[in-house]
């Protein structure tokens, strides 16, 4: 498979960069090859204050020394009962705020301050509907009831189903979808649009669970069957616009990926572009990569596609896929995608 394909410069939207030693060992990653970054709240404090996120983009930026001409960090605040509404509207209309997020209390990394029912936060969500502000959804229940695999379906059907069929202008991303009833969800509102991760394109919970559980393939919502990464592809490779990238690159030291209890994130911010690019050239749908990585969630958040362009050509390449990436405090983190990776090479034009 020989093949060759120049984008526009993508847009990652959805990712988390932390803060202190291992911003700065990761932002690279993103600064160099993404144009616009959606930034995820849920710091070990939650960003919930504009002031908060204004601080957090200065350093996002005084980090990113190396950075692509137009590297944005687009910033957002954490649903919580800390949030303001006329905090966010300010911080909106003054281009600082790009979105909120909601996250289920519980159900991922720091997400302890998140909502109990989504629908407590209707009020909040009014504002954001009258004012065109996007909502980020991580639809996962915690309900200890229902099934890890099963949660994506329930969260969509008890909790987003009512709140989009109750303030149906809202502009939801339902994000990391890793289900056929994501995208299933996804597409009976015009409203609503998916981010889609590299690894839930790529990965199935065999590949998580067997011979023995990989805690660097251990995220939330968890990689799911074959038969839903099957249903995400399908509908990513056709450049249906209602779907776009969010890498959820999160990334975690190796301790606390293989301590006592793994920590759910996958730092994909490295090669998640290849991985993506191997899934769409396998398909023999390269032309509609473009529309998933570069257009699409532009479109949707009102932007046009980057001006600047980038070239991936499939040809070997040398890489050491043992290879980790080291922060200034002596940690490190697995690089997710090296294999794809060794098989692709990016280059800006
Ligand atoms: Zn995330």
């Amino acid at each position: 498979m020989d093949l060759t394909i120049q984008i526009p410069r993508p847009d990652d939207w959805h990712v988390h960069l932390r803060d202190g030693a291992m911003l700065d060992a990761v932002i690279g990653y993103t600064a160099n090859r993404f144009r616009y970054a959606m930034i995820m709240p849920n710091l070990t404090t939650p960003v919930s204050t504009v002031r908060q996120a204004e601080r957090y983009r200065e350093r996002i930026l005084r980090a990113a020394s190396e950075q692509t001409p137009d590297f944005q960090p687009l910033m957002t605040l954490y649903c919580s009962s800390e949030l303001d509404s006329s905090d966010l509207l300010f911080g909106y209309e003054a281009g600082i705020i790009k979105a909120v997020k909601y996250y289920p209390a519980g159900a991922t990394t720091n997400s302890s301050y998140g909502g109990n029912n989504i629908l407590d936060f209707i009020e909040l969500f009014e504002v954001m509907a009258e004012n065109n502000i996007p909502l980020l959804v991580h639809a996962e229940s915690t309900d200890p009831q229902i099934d890890l695999f099963d949660r994506e379906a329930a969260f969509l059907e008890g909790e987003l189903h009512p709140l989009c069929e109750q303030l149906p202008k809202l502009q939801v991303t339902v994000e990391h979808i890793s289900t056929r009833a994501g995208v299933d969800f996804v597409l009976n509102y015009p409203h609503v649009a998916a981010s889609v991760t590299p690894h839930h394109l790529s990965r199935n919970r065999s590949d998580l669970l067997t011979p023995e559980f990989h805690p660097d393939l251990f995220c939330k919502p968890i990689i799911n069957s074959e038969s839903d990464r099957k249903a995400i592809v399908d509908i990513v490779t056709t450049g249906n616009p209602s779907f776009f990238l969010g890498t959820d690159s999160a990334p975690h030291p190796i301790s606390e990926k293989y301590g006592e209890e793994a920590k759910a994130g996958i730092f994909n911010a490295a090669y998640g572009l290849e991985v993506v690019a191997e899934i769409f050239a396998e398909e023999e749908k390269l032309e509609n990569f473009p529309a998933f990585v570069s257009k699409n969630g532009a479109a949707f958040y009102g932007y046009e596609p980057s001006s600047s362009q980038l070239l991936l050509t499939r040809e070997q390449v040398e890489l050491d896929l043992a290879a980790m990436l080291s922060t200034s405090d002596g940690q490190q983190v697995v690089l997710f995608g090296l294999e794809e990776a060794s098989h692709w090479t990016v280059t800006a034009i």
